[in-house]
């Protein structure tokens, strides 16, 4: 092969590729927007949505007072730091929301990332080494599982949301210096919450430390919406909490861990992803505060989440289709074939409702699904709305006989 060729293969090579992805159904199109996030939108080809799959958990992402306190921050801090953290993109106001989250989350300190992935991406490297064991769920996001590959630590592995499982996994390591339990505090394909209580009392029988990824959590988990800690009872037991500012914190990006100030000192001489890459926009530091102050003051927000997760996950029962059951915000409504799923979202997307449907390799075969995801921002017209787009496809696809209703 000439030089050339050799150079043209790698382009012929990709869209092979990227034609097999096209044959087997799992080429991802992205939807494009032409407003604000929200819960209703407008996407590109016109059309007004009711938008079931944001994690605009606490409908915060295209808020008035939101958008009006990036605007402040921007006026007074500027656009941009142009620099990392520790050379001269450090402001009053990162400082401030450092000490906010950590307040907020009930840990002593917290340190700031441009997103949560980069927050697990660097936690794992500088905490711990080949005598120590990282013991994680099977099921854990992707940036959990790609920062533990980027340390040296023993891994060990149990069966998703198994206490047994995970206490093998514990004996096993037993002759490790170290031993750090990590778990989703919400597992986001599902809704399921982590057994936090259960992991915290294996961890203290063990010796282990615990982390949890709180990103379908902060804000809204637990009665004044600290996260999944406050949920299960067992905040001043999590010794590191990952999260992001990109959900339901406001719904920009940026992501932030919470410890023991010794951790986050750690954290910040070592952490690469913190050590060498931008600062996080003034903006999104200056809003998340108002957030959190915000959200310190009142649970309305949280409140009226929890009452549309209510009121939607018993609905659409009602009408007929099966959900994994929960109380999380995220609601999948099992249709379990994934040709079907894909055909009942875009009906959806025909009636007016933006909804996701999810199948192999995402979700395990034979699981495929429309998630739902609820937010405060939703009234109960819209929700209504909703419902009758989906007892209307569900009639139609022959998916439930709609009895009573
Ligand atoms: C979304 C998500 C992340 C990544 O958060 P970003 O701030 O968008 O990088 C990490 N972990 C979990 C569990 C998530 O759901």
């Amino acid at each position: 092969m000439t030089k050339n060729g050799k150079k043209e293969s790698f382009y012929t090579g990709l869209q092979e590729s990227l034609e097999t992805l096209r044959e087997q159904g799992i080429f991802k199109q992205e939807r494009v927007l032409a407003s604000r996030q929200g819960s209703m939108v407008v996407c590109d080809d016109g059309r007004e949505l009711i938008n079931l799959c944001a994690n605009n958990y606490l409908g915060l992402s295209g808020d008035e007072s939101v958008v009006k306190a990036a605007v402040v921050a921007t006026e007074q801090f500027g656009y941009g730091l142009s620099s990392v953290r520790f050379i001269c993109g450090t402001q009053t106001v990162h400082k401030q929301l450092e000490k906010a989250l950590a307040e907020f989350l009930g840990m002593e300190d917290a340190i700031l990332y441009a997103a949560a992935f980069d927050a697990n991406g660097g936690v794992f490297e500088p905490l711990f080494d080949e005598s120590d064991a990282i013991i994680s769920d099977a099921l854990n996001h992707a940036s959990i599982i790609d920062g533990i590959r980027l340390s040296k630590a023993a891994r060990y592995r149990y069966a998703h949301n198994d206490m047994a499982d995970l206490e093998l996994q514990l004996q096993a390591a037993s002759d490790r210096r170290h031993k750090v339990i990590v778990s989703d505090g919400v597992f986001s394909m599902d809704g399921t919450i982590a057994q936090l209580d259960k992991i915290c009392d294996l961890a203290d029988r063990y010796g282990a430390l615990v982390m949890i990824d709180e990103c379908h959590a902060s804000g809204f988990m637990g009665a004044t919406g600290r996260g999944t800690h406050e949920h299960h009872g067992v905040m001043g037991r999590i010794d590191i909490i990952t999260g992001t500012l990109g959900k339901a914190l406001g719904g920009a990006m940026g992501g932030f861990t919470a410890a023991r100030c010794e951790v986050i000192d750690m954290l910040r001489q070592k952490s690469r992803p913190y050590l060498f890459s931008n600062s996080l926009a003034p903006a999104i530091a200056g809003t998340s505060l108002e957030v959190l102050r915000r959200l310190s003051v009142s649970t309305e927000l949280r409140d009226r989440l929890h009452a549309n997760t209510a009121y939607f996950r018993a609905a659409i029962r009602d009408l007929g289709f099966t959900i994994k059951p929960g109380t999380h915000p995220v609601v999948p409504v099992m249709i379990f074939d994934a040709p079907l799923a894909q055909k009942f979202a875009r009906r959806l997307y025909e009636l007016g409702v933006l909804a996701t449907g999810f199948f192999y390799p995402v979700v395990p075969m034979g699981q495929a699904r429309v998630r739902v995801q609820l937010s405060a921002a939703h009234s109960r017209e819209q929700l209504d709305t909703a419902l009758a787009a989906f007892a209307q496809a569900g009639r139609e696809l022959g998916l439930v006989d709609l009895l009573g209703k």
